[in-house]
């Protein structure tokens, strides 16, 4: 079959290796879309990072690994003791497999496990392929009504969930995002499905801001040409954001939330900051603010399958396929020069081909 493998930095390679065939407990799916990441650009530019050069304690898979951790498939083949699906079921992947027995899986808090494996870098196989095997409990059933597309977008959505759901969003309230790439766009789906919560966006790519628009985002910032802090206090008499999201992983972005962040509100850190830098704290004491992360996801895959059946995740105007072929020259480089938001490779489409 044919699949995408990442063999170090800027080498991924679209190649025929052998159809994995599922084991007792697993679930074999013929993938139908899968996304790329921003962690898939970290991984090709700058990795490895989460892909191993030397076995993986959980799974002792190593580079070379097959790439792809947003992905849907359908279920084609089910191994011993799998009897509550279906050969044919759509399925959304929660692409983590975690050790079970550390205090964090014991406290039903796995995505704190210190040792997970990821379905796309540290066990084997990933969704850039025609074929791949999960755990039956990585993988969630889809119901009537939700596409392939969408399916593959459970994932990153999940990721902006959790931040969201962090950020502790009431009816009535004004959240800030500051980002709108995937991330920030799931943040600005979410909340708006949750119901009468304004939603403020900051970001700089004129694209992205377009793509935003034709959303249905009302409220977008370009923190290169307006003051983004001035800009939220003057939406909110003076307050400031409730909460504010912060998914653009840059130190202007973080210390423009702050800084728009009503007392007593909270900032959720969802980006990934590959730089350090300095904030001055005294800030910390006028506001009050609650600073926190958030990582991956943590049970929250049925709530944005939930939210996704009632119309929330549209993939329409933000989401674009590619061939396979097209991986790095039509993936990687144009998201790397944030030419575009989601882009998902069409697998089942030009498997063959
Ligand atoms: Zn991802
Ligand atoms: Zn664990």
């Amino acid at each position: 079959m044919r699949a995408i493998r990442y063999h170090g930095r800027e080498d991924a390679r679209l190649e025929d290796i052998p159809e994995p065939s599922p084991k007792p407990g697993e679930v074999k799916l013929r993938v139908l879309y899968n996304g790329i990441c921003g962690s898939d650009l970290h991984e090709y530019y700058h990795g490895p990072l989460m892909s191993m050069t030397r076995p993986h304690p959980l799974t002792g898979v190593q580079n070379p690994v097959v790439l792809g951790h947003e992905f849907c498939g359908e279920v084609v083949e089910l191994g011993k003791g799998v009897d509550d699906l279906k050969i044919g079921d759509l399925i959304a992947v929660e692409p983590v497999q975690t050790c079970g027995v550390c205090h964090w899986c014991r406290a039903g808090q796995y995505n704190h496990c210190p040792r997970p494996a990821i379905h796309g870098y540290s066990r084997e196989g990933g969704g850039l392929a025609e074929f791949t095997v999960v755990l039956r409990s990585m993988a969630h059933k889809l119901p009537q009504g939700v596409s392939a597309q969408q399916g593959a977008l459970v994932e990153p959505m999940a990721v902006s969930y959790h931040a969201i759901a962090r950020a502790y969003p009431k009816p009535g309230q004004t959240i800030a995002v500051h980002g709108g790439g995937p991330i920030g766009v799931g943040a600005f789906l979410a909340l708006r499905a949750l119901g009468d919560i304004r939603v403020i966006i900051s970001e700089p790519s004129a694209e992205r801001r377009a793509i935003l628009s034709r959303l249905g985002a009302e409220y977008l910032l370009d923190p290169r040409s307006v003051n983004v802090v001035e800009a939220i206090h003057d939406l909110t008499d003076g307050r400031g954001a409730d909460a504010s999201i912060e998914a653009a992983g840059v130190a202007p972005a973080f210390k423009a939330a702050l800084a728009s962040t009503a007392p007593m509100g909270h900032l959720v850190v969802v980006a990934m900051h590959m730089e350090p830098f300095q904030f001055n704290a005294l800030s910390l004491l006028a506001g009050e603010v609650n600073i926190t992360g958030s990582k991956t996801y943590c049970n929250d895959y049925p709530a944005v399958i939930d939210l996704m059946a009632r119309g929330a995740y549209s993939p329409d105007g933000w989401v674009t396929t590619i061939p396979m072929e097209g991986f790095i020259d039509r993936g990687i480089v144009p998201l790397h020069q944030q030419r575009a938001t989601k882009i998902m490779v069409d697998v089942a489409g030009t498997a063959g081909s």
